[in-house]
């Protein structure tokens, strides 16, 4: 695990040849040091600059130094290193210190063999930081993405559902949604077996994907061979032109099926819904969506259905 090569290190002290000693040695050992006298300057620059770790001085006029490093804590959520420097030795304060937030406690004053170590211990702490929150970005784009298809999964179309939903309702605009369901899928998979059953999806995800030309339309895959469509701000009469766009180029690209009973290509049913039918949240908006897609179903299969209250 490789540590990072220079750090922006920040000198909080009132004490200016206190600040300059301590700069002094920072620069001297490969580092970028920046100061402030108290803590205006020290928020100031935490706002300006990456600062990767913070000396903290604590007899401060105005904001002390446990003060100062609450209000850090409190203000970043990503954690930053602060290393107390004191010329209090006291055991209370060392332990008020750790309270407040701050990571370690050196006296003054201190020497440069001490700090260095220091400074190469709290780097190598930061640089683990820094990889963990990269591979929970990584973990949180995959967790809401189907594996298969590539496109949203179930639960991060929970997410957007309802953000879309309440944007919508604030612009007092229409939500429509369609639930596409493949026909006679089972029947592909006993015939063509499973693994060309994914490639269908995968295929048929392609399809979808390339009739959404709004940046504001989403896809999700609802479950194993249906997928749910947002299409914010569009009325009904805009859905069901998305479904017939949808027919078209399901019969364009004609990807073959041979036991199907409607046609000799992979066809869909879909169901539409949308917030003008008054549901009354998004549990139920897709739950009309999911019984006009079962209308479309009993209908013949091929074909969409707008949901109708009974
Ligand atoms: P209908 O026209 O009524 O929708 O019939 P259907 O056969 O499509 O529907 P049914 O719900 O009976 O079957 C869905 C099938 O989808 C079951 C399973 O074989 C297939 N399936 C579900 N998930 C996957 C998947 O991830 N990969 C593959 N290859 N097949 C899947
Ligand atoms: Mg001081
Ligand atoms: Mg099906
Ligand atoms: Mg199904």
């Amino acid at each position: 695990m490789g540590s990072k090569q220079q750090l922006n290190i920040l000198v909080v002290d009132d004490d200016q040849f206190m600040r300059d000693v301590v700069a002094t040695m920072i620069s001297d050992n490969g580092h970028l040091p920046l100061v402030a006298d108290g803590y205006q300057q020290a928020l100031a620059a935490l706002s300006k600059n990456k600062i990767d770790l913070i000396l903290m001085d604590i007899e401060m006029p105005e904001v002390n130094g446990f003060a100062l490093t609450s209000m850090i804590r409190e203000i970043y959520n990503h954690w930053i290193p602060i290393i107390f420097l004191s010329s209090n030795d006291s055991e209370e304060y060392l332990s008020k210190g750790i309270d407040a937030g701050g990571d370690d406690y050196l006296t003054k004053p201190v020497k440069e063999v001490i700090l260095k170590a220091k400074i190469r211990a709290m780097a190598r702490i930061a640089s683990m930081q820094d990889e963990l929150e990269l591979l929970n970005r990584k973990l949180s784009i995959l967790s809401n993405i189907d594996p298969l298809t590539g496109v949203m999964n179930k639960r991060a179309l929970h997410n957007c559902l309802n953000e879309q939903w309440s944007i919508n309702r604030r612009q007092k605009s229409e939500l429509s949604i369609l639930m596409v369901d493949i026909d006679f899928f089972k029947l592909y998979n006993d015939n063509y077996g499973h693994q060309k059953g994914d490639r269908c999806l995968v295929r048929f995800t392609k399809v979808l994907v390339s009739l959404l030309n709004r940046e504001t339309d989403y896809i999700a895959r609802y479950g194993g061979e249906e997928f749910l469509i947002l299409l914010p701000f569009t009325p009904l009469e805009g859905a069901r032109f998305k479904a017939k766009e949808i027919m078209n180029a399901l019969e364009k690209f004609a990807i073959k099926h041979g036991h199907s009973s409607i046609a000799p290509y992979v066809t869909a049913s879909i169901g539409i819904s949308s917030t003008k039918l008054n549901a009354k949240n998004t549990d139920e908006l897709v739950n009309q969506a999911d019984i006009a897609l079962y209308k479309a179903k009993e209908s013949g299969r091929k074909q969409s259905y707008i949901f109708k209250s009974a």
